[in-house]
C-alpha cells in the first residue's frame, strides 16, 4: 500500500513532541466542556485533539453523542490550540458533517470497521477527499477485517492512513475492559509494515488505573502514538467516565512512560543480547524436539489401542494429565492461561496423529 507517514499529513504533527498523542473527551458534551478538555490537554504534549460527537452505544437509552451541532465546538478548540482536530464518523452523512465542517482527520470506530457494508459507505463518501483517516480495529479479534478495513480506504485513494489498537470484546477481558491481545497489532506490523499504528489505552484498560501500564507497553512495541481519553471532570463524563483523566492526569501518565530505544549500538549491549537470542534459538530447538519426541510416543499409544480397540480420547486420563502439569507449570513461574492453552494444543495434535494412525489401513 501507498501510504503517508503522520508526520508528513500536511498537519505540523511535530514528532520531536514524541509520539503522536491524540487527545481530548470521549464525547464532546457542551462548548465549554470540550473547550476545557482540550486547552487542558494542548499544554501536554498534545499533536491532535478529539471528541466524539456521534457515539455509537452498546444500549439504547444513554447519551449518543451531541450531533453536527458539536463540530464547531471542536473546530474552536483547534483554532485556539492550533491544533488539528479529529471527530468519529460512522456513515456517509457523518463524512458530509465532518467535511463541511473542516475537521482536519477523521477515525473509524471499532463497531463500523467490523462492518464491510459501512466501512464502504464512508470509503466510497470519500472518493477524490485528500484527508487522513484512522481506522480502529474491529471489535472483534479479526486482523482481515482491520486489514480490509485499511485497503477499503486506500482504494479509494486515501494515502493518509493510521490503525488504532483498542483491543477487542472478547468474552474473558479481565482485567481490562477490552483485551489487548498484542498479537493481533504486532502481526498487522508485520504484514502491513507501512502502516503506523496508534495505541488506545483508554478504550483497552477501560480505567484510569490500567492506563500506565497499557500505554507503556504500545510504546515498548514501537507503536508510533497514542490516543488517550480526557476530561475536565472525568467523573461526571457522560461516556466512559471511569477512563477518562484530566489535562493533569494527562501530564501525570505522560511523565512517567518510560522511553525505550528501538535498537543500540552499544557493543556490550548487542554481544549479550546477540547470547540469550542464540539461547532461545537452541531452547525452540529442544521444544520442537520434546514435541515430536511426544508425538511419537502419541502414535505408538494410538498403535497399542487400535490393536485393543479402545477410543482414542479418554476424559479422565485428559483430565488427569491437565490437572497435575497446570499445578507443576505454575511451580515453574508459568501462568494458567498460557500452560492449559498450550496443553489444550498439544492434546489436540495427540488426538490427530493418534487417529490418522487407528484409521490407517494395516497391510
Ligand atoms: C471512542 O473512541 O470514544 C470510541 C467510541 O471508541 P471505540 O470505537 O474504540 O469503542
Ligand atoms: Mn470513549
Amino acid at each position: 500500500m501507498e501510504i503517508v507517514n503522520m508526520k508528513d499529513w500536511g498537519l505540523g504533527l511535530d514528532p520531536s513532541k514524541g509520539p503522536i498523542l491524540i487527545s481530548g473527551p470521549c464525547s464532546a458534551e457542551s462548548e465549554q466542556q470540550v473547550l476545557e478538555s482540550c486547552l487542558g490537554v494542548a499544554k501536554h504534549r498534545v499533536h491532535i485533539l478529539r471528541a466524539g460527537i456521534w457515539k455509537p452505544r452498546t444500549r439504547p437509552g444513554t447519551f449518543e453523542g451531541i450531533g453536527a451541532q458539536a463540530l464547531p465546538w471542536i473546530k474552536r478548540a483547534g483554532r485556539e490550540t492550533s491544533l488539528p482536530v479529529t471527530v468519529e464518523v460512522a456513515n456517509a452523512r457523518h463524512v458530509y458533517e465532518a467535511l463541511k465542517n473542516h475537521v482536519d482527520i477523521l477515525w473509524i470506530g471499532a463497531r463500523t470497521s467490523v462492518n464491510p457494508f459501512s466501512v464502504q459507505e464512508i470509503a466510497d463518501a470519500l472518493k477524490g477527499v485528500d484527508i487522513p483517516v484512522i481506522v480502529k480495529n474491529p471489535i472483534n479479534p479479526d486482523l482481515a477485517l482491520w486489514m480490509g478495513a485499511l485497503e477499503r480506504f486506500n482504494k479509494v485513494g486515501i494515502k493518509k492512513l493510521a490503525a488504532l489498537h483498542r483491543g477487542f470484546s472478547v468474552s474473558n477481558s479481565a482485567p481490562y475492559r477490552n483485551s489487548p491481545m498484542w498479537h493481533i497489532p504486532i502481526e498487522l506490523r508485520r504484514r502491513l509494515p507501512e502502516i503506523e499504528i496508534i495505541g488506545d489505552p483508554s478504550h483497552i484498560a477501560g480505567k484510569r488505573a490500567l492506563l500506565r501500564e497499557i500505554a507503556q507497553k504500545s510504546l515498548d512495541l514501537s507503536f508510533d502514538g497514542l490516543m488517550i481519553e480526557s476530561h475536565i471532570n472525568p467523573d461526571v463524563a457522560l461516556s466512559d467516565a471511569k477512563q477518562q483523566v484530566t489535562p493533569d492526569g494527562l501530564k501525570e501518565l505522560l511523565d512517567s512512560l518510560v522511553k525505550k530505544e528501538v535498537a543500540s549500538s552499544d557493543p556490550l549491549f548487542v554481544s549479550n543480547l546477540e547470547s540469550l537470542r542464540a539461547d532461545i534459538d537452541r531452547l525452540d530447538r529442544e521444544v520442537i524436539e520434546l514435541l515430536s519426541k511426544r508425538m511419537e510416543v502419541a502414535r505408538q499409544i494410538g498403535l497399542y489401542k487400535k490393536e485393543n480397540n479402545i477410543t482414542i480420547l479418554q476424559m479422565s486420563r485428559w483430565e488427569e494429565i491437565l490437572n497435575n502439569r497446570i499445578k507443576e507449570a505454575m511451580a515453574h513461574g508459568l501462568s494458567e492461561k498460557f500452560i492449559t492453552s498450550f496443553l489444550q494444543d498439544i492434546h489436540n495434535e495427540s488426538i490427530h496423529q493418534q487417529t490418522a494412525v487407528m484409521n490407517k489401513e494395516t497391510a
